[in-house]
């Protein structure tokens, strides 16, 4: 038996699975998709049931692929997607929220993000966020690679405050938001949607991290995801294609590491000691 999925709630009141599911890198070769689709399916029937995508992966692809998982099980599913920023204008969001119904195949995104802070303002996107929420295509808006200042300023201009998240990355090896960036938003209660949170693999490699998962009979995975699931209004969302993968992923949430074995990975990942630019992928 799993221990139950904790979960985040958002601004509006919406809880959400703590842990979800990524799908960068998917919908790229039609080869792979019955197997990308199954992994999606696998993590939704594990209670792994937000699902992250955007209109930049795969140039639609994995929309496409993410539809076809959710597809007779959309009520289910708390369905995430980003607009690029350079399609982030008044009216180029509205369109581009539309281009991601029609591949998702549905008639609601329900948190819809601003990729990466581009050239247009954000009171525009603000604007056309706030309409396409007005007409029923989204259920909220959020933002992703916010620094301190961004946040500020979109917290400054007209609809700004009803942000829903800020994704950024965070992992063992990223722990620059620990700085200022998190509590920011935990202050807030802007919930932290952590990406890369197993650093797209780089990190399972790592000596000490591999120690403490053996102690535990986990996997580096498990315990690099335990390690961004301990934070209070932070949501993981590792991707996979592989279904067994899903099920060692959620059995991350299971795993109970002392403070003793905290302190070791402290000094493996050191915290930030001072204030560093937002790290992006
Ligand atoms: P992750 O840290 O989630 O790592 C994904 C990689 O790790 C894949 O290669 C996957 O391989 C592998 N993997 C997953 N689980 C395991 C496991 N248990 N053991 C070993 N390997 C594993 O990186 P992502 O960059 O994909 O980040 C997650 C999600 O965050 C993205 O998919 C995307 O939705 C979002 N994201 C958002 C960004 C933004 O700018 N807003 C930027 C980057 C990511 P395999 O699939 O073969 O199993």
């Amino acid at each position: 038996m799993h221990d139950p999925i904790p979960t985040v709630t958002l601004p509006s009141g919406i809880s959400v699975p703590a842990l979800g599911q990524g799908t960068w890198n998917m919908g790229e070769n039609a080869a792979d998709a019955a197997r990308e689709i199954e992994s999606l399916q696998a993590g939704l029937s594990l209670g792994l049931t937000l699902i992250d995508t955007a209109e930049m992966y795969a140039e639609g692809g994995a929309e496409k692929v993410t539809g076809s998982a959710i597809a007779g099980r959309r009520d289910e599913v708390f369905l995430v997607s980003k607009v690029y920023p350079w399609n982030a204008s008044r009216r180029g969001t509205i369109e581009a929220c539309d281009r991601s119904l029609q591949r998702l195949g549905t008639d609601r995104i329900d948190l819809y993000l601003l990729h990466w802070r581009g050239d247009h303002p954000l009171a525009d996107t603000v604007a056309a966020f706030e309409e396409l929420q007005r007409a029923g295509k989204i259920g909220a808006w959020g933002v992703s690679n916010f620094d301190v200042d961004d946040m500020q300023e979109l917290l400054a201009v007209p609809g700004g405050e009803n942000v829903a998240a800020n994704q950024v990355l965070y992992n063992l090896g990223r722990r620059g938001i620990e700085y200022d960036l998190l509590p920011f938003c935990q202050e807030r209660n802007i919930p932290i949607m952590a990406y890369s949170p197993i650093e797209q693999g780089r990190l399972l490699h790592h000596p000490d991290l591999i120690d403490i998962a053996k102690a535990y009979q986990a996997t580096p995975a498990q315990v690099a995801l335990a390690f961004v699931l301990e934070r209070e209004g932070v949501i993981a969302i590792p991707k996979t294609s592989h279904p067994h993968r899903v099920e060692e992923n959620r059995a991350a949430l299971d795993l109970d590491i002392t403070d003793e074995d905290w302190a070791v990975l402290d000094a493996a990942f050191p915290p930030p000691a001072r204030k560093t630019s937002l790290a992006m992928l």
